[in-house]
C-alpha cells in the first residue's frame, strides 16, 4: 500500500466531489494536527478493489466540529449525532460519516453501547469483523498505511469473516445478519469459531427490535441475491430466530430469482417481502409486520397479497368479467400484484393481471362528473355511482363510444323517471 496507490482508488472508484472532500479532510486534518483515518468498508473495498458504497472517515478528536468545519461553504445536508459525536453528510445520494473515535461498552445484549473517546485502535476493536477493522491513515507523514492491529488482511486474504471476540454477537446481535450479508456478498466463509458463536448467539437477534431488524432486511434486500443470504439464515437457525414464521427453502429463493428476471434486477422491498409472506395466513402476515415494525405503505402490499390470494380460484377463471377483474385488483398496491404474479404460475391468473396492467386499469369512461350536470343530473352520490356503472360497462366492452355512453346514462334517467 502506498499514497499513490490509495489516491488513484479513490480517484478511480469515487464520485469526484467525495475525492475531493477526502483530500480535503486531510489537508485540513493535517493543519490541525489531526490525525484523520479511512475506515471500514472503504478500507475493506479498496484492498479488494471494488467500487465502495459510501466513506467513513475517523479522527481522534470532535468529529462534530471538524466537519461542520470542512463542509463549510458546501451546500449539502449534514446530521449530527451528538450520542456518538458523529456527523452523517449527505453528498449527492453518496453518504460520508465523519466519526470522533471511540471505545465502546455494551452494557446489555442488543442495546445501543455507552461511548468513550478512544484512539483508532480502540475505534477499529467495537466494529463488527476482523476486515471492516482496518483503517489507512490520511495524515501526510504515513499517507496510505494500513492500520490493521487485529490481522484483518489475513482474513481478508484468506476470504473469511471472523469477529474480534466472543462476546462480538452477544454485544450486539445485528452483526449475526451482517455476518451472512458479507459472506454472500464478498463470497467470504465465515469462519468456524465465528459461525459457532454465531449459532450460540442466533436466539438473541429479537432482543435488537423490530426497526434495526426491518434495518437489517432492508439491506439483505439490496444485495445482488437475497436468496442466498436467506437460505444461510434458514440453515443457521438465524431466521427462525428472527422471522419465526418465514421459511426460506427454494421456493422463494427461486421466486426471488424469477422477480429479478421479470422486474429487473433492482427489485423492490416490498416485492420480496410479499413473496416471503406466500405461505403465511392473515395471522401470520401480521406477525411479520409488527416483527418488523414495516411502514405504512409495505403493511398494506402485504395485506393486499392477502387480498389476492382469498381472489385465487375468482382470478384463475376463465370466464371472469373485465369488470369483476378490475374491481379485485384496482385496490391492490403495483408490488402486490407483481408478487402474486411472480408467486403464481397459472397462466389464467397471468393473463389476467397482465390484462388488468397494460389495458384495463387505464379504462376511463369519456363522461365526466360535470358532463353528467350538464345531462340533468342532481349534484350528489348518484354522480359517482352512475360513473362507476359507466366504468364497468367500459370495462366490459358494453359502451365503446361517447355517445354509446350519452345513451346509457340517458336510458337510466327515463328508466328512474318511470
Ligand atoms: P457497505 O459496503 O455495506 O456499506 P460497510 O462496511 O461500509 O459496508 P456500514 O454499515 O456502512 O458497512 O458500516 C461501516 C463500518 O462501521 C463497518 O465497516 C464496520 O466497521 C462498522 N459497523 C457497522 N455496523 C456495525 C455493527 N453493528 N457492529 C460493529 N461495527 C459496525
Amino acid at each position: 500500500m502506498n499514497a499513490e496507490e490509495l489516491k488513484s482508488f479513490l480517484k478511480n472508484r469515487l464520485p469526484p466531489e467525495i475525492n475531493r472532500l477526502i483530500l480535503h479532510a486531510a489537508e485540513l486534518a493535517a493543519s490541525q494536527n489531526l490525525h484523520l483515518y479511512l475506515v471500514g468498508g472503504l478500507v475493506r473495498d479498496f484492498l479488494l478493489n471494488k467500487t465502495p458504497k459510501d466513506a467513513d472517515l475517523v479522527l481522534a478528536a470532535n468529529a462534530i466540529k471538524f466537519g461542520q468545519g470542512l463542509l463549510e461553504g458546501f451546500n449539502y445536508k449534514a446530521t449530527l449525532h451528538p450520542r456518538f459525536n458523529n456527523l452523517s453528510a449527505d453528498i449527492n445520494g453518496f453518504k460520508l460519516d465523519i466519526s470522533t473515535a471511540r471505545n465502546e461498552f455494551y452494557p446489555d445484549p442488543g442495546k445501543l453501547p455507552e461511548v468513550l473517546e478512544g484512539d483508532i485502535k480502540a475505534d477499529l476493536f467495537r466494529r463488527d469483523f476482523k476486515i471492516n477493522a482496518m483503517a489507512l491513515s490520511l495524515s501526510p507523514q504515513d499517507f496510505g498505511c494500513l492500520v490493521d492491529p487485529y490481522n484483518g488482511l489475513t482474513d481478508l486474504k484468506q476470504h473469511k469473516l471472523s469477529v474480534l471476540h466472543p462476546k462480538s454477537f452477544r454485544d450486539d446481535p445485528s452483526r449475526i445478519w451482517r455476518a451472512l450479508r458479507y459472506s454472500e456478498r464478498l463470497g467470504f466463509d465465515i469462519s468456524s469459531e465465528t459461525l459457532t458463536l454465531l449459532q450460540r448467539d442466533a436466539q438473541l437477534i429479537p432482543l435488537i427490535g423490530a426497526d434495526r431488524l426491518r434495518y437489517e432486511m432492508e439491506c439483505i434486500f439490496k444485495e445482488a441475491k437475497p436468496e442466498n443470504i436467506l437460505l444461510k439464515a434458514e440453515e443457521t437457525g438465524v431466521l427462525k430466530n428472527s422471522l419465526p414464521f418465514i421459511k426460506a427453502d427454494n421456493w422463494p429463493a427461486d421466486k426471488f430469482a424469477e422477480a429479478r428476471n421479470m422486474y429487473g434486477e433492482n427489485v423492490s422491498p416490498e416485492i420480496y417481502l410479499c413473496l416471503l409472506s406466500v405461505r403465511l395466513d392473515k395471522p401470520q402476515a401480521e406477525a411479520l409486520i409488527t416483527g418488523l415494525h414495516l411502514s405504512k405503505y409495505i403493511s398494506a402490499c402485504l395485506r393486499d397479497y392477502q387480498c389476492l390470494a382469498e381472489h385465487l380460484a375468482e382470478l384463475g377463471r376463465v370466464d371472469l368479467s373485465p369488470s369483476r377483474l378490475y374491481g379485485i385488483l384496482v385496490k391492490c398496491k403495483k408490488e402486490a400484484r407483481q408478487a402474486f404474479n411472480i408467486a403464481n404460475d397459472n397462466p389464467i391468473v397471468r393473463k389476467h393481471l397482465m390484462l388488468f396492467q397494460e389495458e384495463l386499469s387505464g379504462i376511463k369512461p369519456c363522461l365526466k362528473g360535470t358532463d353528467l350536470l350538464t345531462l340533468g343530473f342532481a349534484p350528489g352520490p348518484d354522480i359517482k355511482t352512475v360513473l362507476a356503472e359507466l366504468l364497468n360497462l367500459k370495462l366490459d366492452g358494453k359502451i365503446p363510444s361517447r355517445t354509446d355512453e350519452i345513451d346509457y346514462v340517458k336510458r337510466r334517467q327515463a328508466d328512474d323517471q318511470v
